[in-house]
């Protein structure tokens, strides 16, 4: 046999051994995906039917550990702790399985639902009511797809222990309750998550989307959430009686003008190239027609991606509330207060670019290169940061899974009429193919981390 007919040869044997073996592969997860499917969609309807509010989220948490167990995972239970809040039970799961040396992962869902009462009129929709933390009787809904994440982070363990003969190192499927609240993934570190159990090399999640088709996965390197801060401002006044304005210091008018004022914050003191948000959503103040009150209370939201334009921000807010008062001849006594919650603050989300750009690869082979998609940061927020630690001493990566039918998405962008998104309370995300390419993706991602 001549040296060129000897290298084709090789090549062809090796064409037949090597290329059908990750052929091979990924047909594997692709029928074992398709066999779990059923019992995928089952378990999500359950989990759909029956949401919990953060912070209370006992049942959801015992069912996941509970699955964890059966597959073989060691589980923890009753992870965090929320500070300032004895009365809170923290929720957190962990399940640790160790397949000899390697690198830790984590894969992260959330547990927790929202306060909305559901109105998509789907078979399995929540039928849910409970007492919130205010004691208001509230409607609850799965309205965040966090039990689409809860379904695909089950069926991702049940497939990584099928085929753990592919994978080595640890992974810990960690059930975060208190997502919405934004303090559960603080509280469960801040019971010992990274001391109690192995530190990890990286940290993934997903996130459902109304801006992307079911069957197709989105991802976004670098900055792709914005921090979040909770701001409560008091301006005090003199109250009097309406008929009377000269004897009293009218807080409403200066509410008023502490408004417009803020207006100016991103659009005169702030970069351009700094993407910011400053929203007041809730303003209260007065009893009545004839009532001059003694103070009017606002709570915004701070949106941005640098800690700094966040301080420069608060600061801005702090001077022009006072500016305002001396103006209007506040006396010192009754100077405004504006108090950055600490509680109600998350960072901004970082995906480790390296990380990000080394899944999207994986990504591209198993759902196809027209199925992932790059897509652009948004001032939403998350708690799934914390988790990187400061400094980003921890690679993660969320990525973004697409929930809604191609035709009706196709159809929004059409005519511009909006589709139901996140929060609404006609959020339907569909199961399938959802679950389906978010167990492919997660699964496929863990299996490229912890390859042998
Ligand atoms: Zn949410
Ligand atoms: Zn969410």
């Amino acid at each position: 046999m001549s040296r060129r007919a000897t290298l084709t040869c090789l090549t062809l044997i090796c064409w037949f051994l090597i290329v059908p073996a990750a052929l091979c592969q990924q047909t594997n997860l692709d029928s074992l995906v398709g066999g779990a499917m059923p019992s995928l969609l089952s378990t999500y309807k359950s989990l759909h039917a029956a949401p919990e509010l953060s912070h209370h989220e006992e049942k959801t948490s015992a069912f996941v550990a509970g699955e964890l167990r059966g597959l073989g995972f060691t589980v923890t239970e009753h992870i965090g702790k929320y500070a300032g809040h004895p009365e809170w039970t923290g929720y957190g799961v962990v399940g640790v399985l160790k397949n000899g040396d390697g690198p830790v992962v984590y894969l992260r869902t959330e547990l927790d639902a929202l306060p909305v009462e559901e109105q998509t009129g789907l078979p399995y929709a929540s039928k849910a009511r409970t007492k919130d933390d205010a004691g208001r009787e509230v409607g609850v809904m799965h309205a965040c797809g966090h039990d689409i994440h809860i379904t695909s982070f089950l069926g991702t363990a049940k497939m990584l222990v099928e085929l753990k003969d592919q994978w080595h190192g640890t992974l810990v499927m960690l059930g975060q309750p208190a997502e919405e609240a934004i303090n559960g993934a603080k509280a469960m570190l801040d019971d010992g998550l990274y001391t109690r159990f192995p530190r990890p090399d990286y940290v993934l999640a997903l996130h459902d989307t109304g801006s992307l088709e079911a069957g197709k996965v989105g991802y976004t390197p670098g900055y792709a959430m914005a921090n979040s801060t909770a701001v409560d401002v008091t301006l005090r006044g003199i109250g009097g009686h309406g008929s009377a304005p000269q004897v009293a210091k009218d807080p409403i008018v200066e509410a008023a003008q502490f408004i417009m004022a803020i207006q100016t914050i991103v659009s005169r003191e702030n970069s351009p190239f700094d993407p910011a948000v400053v929203t007041v959503g809730s303003i209260h103040g007065g009893t009545r027609y004839n009532i001059i009150p003694d103070e009017v209370h606002l709570q915004l939201t701070i949106r941005t991606y640098k800690e700094e334009v966040r301080q420069h921000i608060i600061e801005a807010l702090r001077r022009m509330a006072q500016g305002i008062a001396s103006g209007d001849g506040i006396p010192p006594s009754r100077a405004p207060i504006v108090t950055a919650s600490e509680s109600e603050f998350t960072p901004a989300t970082y995906n480790d670019p390296q990380l990000t750009m080394r899944l999207a690869q994986v990504f591209k082979k198993t759902l196809g290169a027209d199925n992932v998609l790059e897509m652009p940061p948004v001032m939403a927020s998350e708690d799934f940061c914390r988790f990187g630690l400061e400094n980003r001493q921890i690679p993660i990566c969320q990525f973004s899974l697409g929930a809604v039918d191609g035709a009706k998405l196709a159809e929004s962008q059409r005519t511009g009429v909006p589709l139901p998104g996140l929060h609404s309370s006609l959020w339907a995300p569909i199961p399938e193919p959802t679950l389906r390419t978010g167990v492919t993706a997660m699964t496929s991602a863990v299996l490229e981390l912890m390859k042998r």
